[in-house]
């Protein structure tokens, strides 16, 4: 039998950027906390994503929007708390995100989601496309863009970081070490299991991201799939301002002195690295968008992000086993979606209720 080798009221297993924003949360709730990151995996998707805040132009599920709405929101005081107490800056950046369409169809397409969203009393625009001239000068001619002015941007590898710092401060301990299995008793969470031995806990938090269906004895199939995206990067030209441009799913945007690619979708199971085929989409695409952007990227990478059926993320409690929560699946949104779902997270565990409507997160959705 395996011996106890710590005991916390919160463990979250996986300390990529949602299982530290659900750390942070319940540490400052004054929980003590252990999160469990045996790596993180080179294939991670926080530290790969492009941090890109855009519920307006990403979402096209209501609920979904209504989330990235919010979660959007919080950045802005969580961005000046995070400095405060880490000293990292998060580079939150919200001047607008615009998508551009090169054909009438697409144009259409994209009038119609402005007409749609401003109805629901948001602010977007129709940009026509001399105004998309006149606002991008390096965006390529096209046939006009939706606009949506408070969407934005953060950078994804540095909220990771001051997600987990500030977990840290707040008292959170981090062992390097996978979760192997969650140990139940009679309906109710009582810890996990570890390769060193047993870990007691309260409450147990899965937000292992692609790999959260791997941890053993959860009481429900989690249908989180790994969809890889590879990404690249070239210098940012110093005249070109600050930036984040769309062309239905890929994107280009500007960070840190370098223009950022993105991204594949992938189904190809838990293989890391970039493909030429793949660059050369990405690359293909930016270029669409900024034709002066240089051709040969300076560095590429992929992550694997946790997609669901449904793209929604799985946040919430397990309906039949106590103590046992979900904060996984965030798939494209992970980054947008983080500080809230840290918030709910402690909230259901401290009050066992939240404020945030999150009935179409439920894990027992998938169940039937
Ligand atoms: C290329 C790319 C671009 C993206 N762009 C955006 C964007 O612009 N905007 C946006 O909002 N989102 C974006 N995303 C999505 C976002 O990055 C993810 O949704 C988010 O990072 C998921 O975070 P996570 O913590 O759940 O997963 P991860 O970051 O993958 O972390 C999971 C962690 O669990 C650990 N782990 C694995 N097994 C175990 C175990 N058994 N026990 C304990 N720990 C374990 C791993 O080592 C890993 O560190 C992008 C993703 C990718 C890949």
């Amino acid at each position: 039998m395996s011996h106890k080798v710590s005991s916390c009221e919160v463990l979250v297993a996986g300390g990529g950027i949602i299982g530290s924003a659900c750390a942070r949360a319940a540490a400052a709730r004054g929980l003590r906390v252990i999160i469990c990151e045996p790596g993180p995996d080179p294939t991670a998707a926080s530290a790969a994503s492009a941090g890109i805040l855009a519920p307006q132009i990403e979402s096209t599920d209501e609920s979904l929007r209504a989330l990235g709405l919010r979660a959007r929101e919080l950045y802005d005081t969580l961005a000046g708390s995070l400095a405060e107490t880490t000293g990292i800056d998060i580079g939150l950046w919200r001047d607008g995100v615009a998508s551009l369409a090169f054909t009438e169809p697409e144009a259409q397409r994209l009038r119609d989601a402005v007409a749609h969203q401003r109805q629901a009393g948001l602010r977007c625009d129709w940009l026509e496309a001399a105004d998309v001239a006149e606002r991008f000068p390096a965006a390529a001619p096209c046939m006009g863009a939706l606009f949506a002015p408070e969407d934005g941007a953060v950078d994804a590898p540095a909220l990771t970081r001051a997600l987990r710092d500030d977990a840290k401060r707040l008292g959170a301990r981090t062992m390097a070490t996978r979760v192997n299995r969650i140990t139940t008793i009679l309906g109710r969470a009582t810890g996990v299991e570890i390769p060193a031995g047993k870990i007691k806990a309260e409450h147990v938090v899965i937000a292992a991201g692609a790999w959260s269906p791997q941890i053993d004895h959860l009481p429900r199939h989690l249908p989180v799939e790994p969809v890889r995206g590879q990404m690249a990067a070239a210098p940012w030209p110093m005249t070109m301002p600050r930036t984040v441009l769309y062309y239905d799913h890929a994107y280009v945007l500007a960070r840190g002195g370098e223009a950022l690619f993105g991204s594949t979708m992938e189904h190809v199971g838990f293989h890391g690295g970039v493909t030429e085929t793949g660059i050369a989409q990405i690359v293909a695409a930016a270029q669409r968008l900024l034709p002066s952007l240089p051709a040969t990227p300076t560095r590429a990478w992929s992550g694997l992000r946790p997609l669901t059926p449904d793209g929604r993320p799985i946040v919430g409690p397990d309906p039949d086993v106590r103590g046992l929560w979900y904060a996984t699946g965030h798939g494209r949104n992970g980054v947008l979606l983080a500080g809230l779902t840290g918030d709910i997270i402690a909230s259901l565990i401290t009050t066992g209720a939240s404020e945030i409507e999150i009935a179409s997160l439920a894990p027992e959705r998938f169940s039937s």
